[in-house]
């Protein structure tokens, strides 16, 4: 047996469901220092007007 890896979202903590439906794939992932985390869709777009709103725009 395989076991998956839990996938939780960084930010708020729900779980993603293991399906493959819209709302899985909307998840994002991100990698910083080497790990690898999740944001949920609404943390996510949150994060994402985050940190538009903190750094330059050349940091893209
Ligand atoms: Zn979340």
């Amino acid at each position: 047996m395989t076991e998956q890896p839990v996938v939780v979202c960084a930010m708020c903590g729900a779980g993603r469901p293991e399906d493959r439906s819209v709302t899985t794939l909307a998840w994002v992932r991100e990698t910083e220092d080497g790990r690898t985390r999740w944001l949920c869709p609404r943390c996510a777009r949150e994060h994402v007007l985050d940190i538009e709103g903190k750094l330059p725009v050349d940091y893209w």
